[in-house]
């Protein structure tokens, strides 16, 4: 119980790392400099403003210098990734196969955000994620015929994406997603996101709340892609 908790926190404190990659990465700044900075007033954070849900809920979602409220979204990046990280500890534990899930999982987390925000889907996580389906491959090997099936399917739905003049970074998030886990993970995946998606564009539609078809979409996606990686 002690090391699931261990784990939690970890996660939030990766989670507050994964917002900085989100938000600065996509921009080309550096991920060290300049010090986390409240994004209206412009004033340096301390220790204490830095603290993964505790400084939030401490100063009650709004910036302790200027007042104005701190995007929910921060809160909902950490503790996505705690509760991933805890997870992922209760069903794998310590191992080599967790940390390449974990790393896997957090690179996933950032890509989704980056879409979401509508800045393409930077090729240096690209590659991270290319690497990790590598180094997953080597430890626990896929069928040839999961490649080729998760190849095929995905194929596929480029060209549709390309009939429609559309851009491919959602397909690339679940396509990476597919080759980590395998075709049949990957099939429900493309199946549920899908039906997930058009399921509240339809809410959305009709209720007139606005929904970006697109990027809402790539966190449809996340939330899958990470049970997926649990599985
Ligand atoms: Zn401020």
């Amino acid at each position: 119980m002690l090391f699931i908790v261990i784990f939690f926190v970890y996660g939030l404190v990766i989670g507050s790392f994964l917002n900085v990659v989100i938000y600065r990465l996509p921009h080309g700044i550096s991920l060290s400099y300049p010090a986390s900075h409240c994004p209206y007033c412009q004033t340096k954070l301390k220790i204490r403003d830095l603290m993964p849900v505790l400084s939030f809920l401490l100063v009650r979602g709004r910036c302790r210098y200027c007042h104005k409220p701190i995007r929910l979204r921060y809160i909902l990046v950490e503790l996505g990734t705690g509760l991933f990280l805890a997870a992922l500890y209760m069903r794998s534990g310590l191992s080599i196969i967790s940390l390449v899930v974990a790393l896997m999982g957090f690179t996933l987390i950032s890509s989704a955000f980056i879409v979401y925000d509508e800045h393409p889907l930077p090729t240096k996580l690209l590659v991270f994620m290319g690497f990790f389906i590598i180094v997953k491959q080597f430890l626990q090997p896929l069928p040839l015929m999961d490649w080729l099936g998760t190849l095929v399917l995905a194929s596929i739905l480029f060209l549709y994406r390309k009939r429609q003049a559309k851009d491919f970074d959602t397909e690339l998030l679940l396509l990476c997603t597919g080759l980590f886990t395998g075709f049949e993970l990957f099939a429900l995946l493309l199946l549920l996101s899908w039906g997930t998606s058009t399921l509240f564009h339809c809410i959305m539609y009709y209720s007139l709340l606005s929904w970006h078809q697109q990027t809402h979409r790539a966190l449809v996606i996340l939330s899958y892609a990470l049970f997926a990686l649990l599985i």
